[in-house]
């Protein structure tokens, strides 16, 4: 048996594609166009990508996107200034501050700092206990993304056995939250976890979040699962010289010939983390308008 490859790609497209037509009818409708603020501190050279990738998505699907760029010596009461001068403008209805920030300043505390309306990463306490707690929340991107993939492979996933390898904040937790919310029985794994391979060969939907390239082999996945690779590790390319590539945690080659659909990496979850954030863009905008949600690009 060979699984069915997801194709993130195809579908984060078709998820602008969406939006796109979304914020148009917001236009037409309500005068309103949905806004986006990316603070980024310092001049670490993958946030810019990041950073750029974003803004460039941001303005494809009609929506303004807003760029600040401060020092990587900004004082937090500094930083702090201009979350609140963001969580005071009309025109702005998303904020993230791209991580990592230098040492001196506390993630935690600038995740407080940003209204939960607009915190379209999903990272804030408000938004974890509302996730957690069944109420409308901002849940984090990629999460976020991997329930769309999930959903639209599997329709219902009522009853199905889910591990989520990987018990971070920004993934792991929010994605057995919302595993838990489609009514699968979630096993929570991480690197205290005995017998990692005996939980995962249980699993109906196997998530993989951990950065360990290739760590989930073939013989780990039950016959016919569906597993979501959204493991990035990045090592030298071994046919391109002074080049490098991105490994899942999953062991593609294997995997793909036991399970019955599986994310590729690069191509499967990656793509979907910055649609979702468009995503909860419009979404924190209808909200914060008292609009309709926009129907299937929320949990
Ligand atoms: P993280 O905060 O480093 O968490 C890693 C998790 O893996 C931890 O819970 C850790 O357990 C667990 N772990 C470590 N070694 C393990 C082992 N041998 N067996 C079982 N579990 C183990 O990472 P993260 O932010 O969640 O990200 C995880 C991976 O997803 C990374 O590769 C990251 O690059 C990728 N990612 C991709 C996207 C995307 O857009 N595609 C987005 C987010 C993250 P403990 O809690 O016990 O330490």
């Amino acid at each position: 048996m060979t699984a069915d490859i997801i194709d993130g790609k195809a579908f984060a497209d078709g998820i602008r594609t969406r939006i796109a037509g979304e914020v148009a009818r917001l236009k037409d409708e309500h005068g309103l166009t949905p806004g986006l603020a990316v603070v980024l501190v310092g001049e670490d050279p993958a946030s810019e990508v990041y950073v750029a990738s974003k803004a460039r998505q941001t303005v494809e699907v009609g929506m303004e996107s807003f760029e600040h760029r401060v020092p990587a010596d900004i004082s937090e009461a500094d930083l702090f200034a201009l979350i609140d001068k963001l969580n005071s403008d009309p025109d702005v209805h998303g904020i993230l501050c791209q991580f990592p920030v230098p040492d001196h300043l506390d993630e935690r505390r600038i995740v407080a700092r940003i209204d939960p309306a607009k915190d379209v990463d999903g990272l804030s306490v408000t938004n974890a206990g509302r996730l957690a707690t069944g109420q409308p929340s901002l849940v984090s991107c990629t999460p976020l993304g991997c329930l769309m993939l999930l959903r639209d492979t599997l329709g219902s996933m009522s009853g199905l056995d889910a591990v989520v390898i990987g018990r971070s904040n920004l993934f792991g937790k929010p994605m057995a939250q919302l595993l838990l919310r489609e009514n699968c029985t979630v096993t929570m794994a991480h690197s205290r976890t005995k017998d990692l391979a005996t939980h995962c060969r249980r699993a109906d939907i196997l998530v993989a979040a951990v950065g360990r390239a290739e760590m989930v082999r073939g013989d780990w996945v039950k016959p016919g699962a569906t597993v979501i690779d959204v493991g990035i590790t990045r090592v030298p390319h071994p046919e391109k010289p002074g080049k490098t590539k991105l490994i899942g945690d999953v062991n593609f080659a294997e995997a793909v010939e036991i399970a019955g659909a599986i994310t590729p990496v690069p191509g499967g979850v990656g793509p979907m983390t910055i649609a979702c954030l468009l995503a909860n863009t419009l979404t924190a905008c209808a909200r914060i308008h008292g609009l309709a949600e926009p129907e299937g690009l929320t949990a």
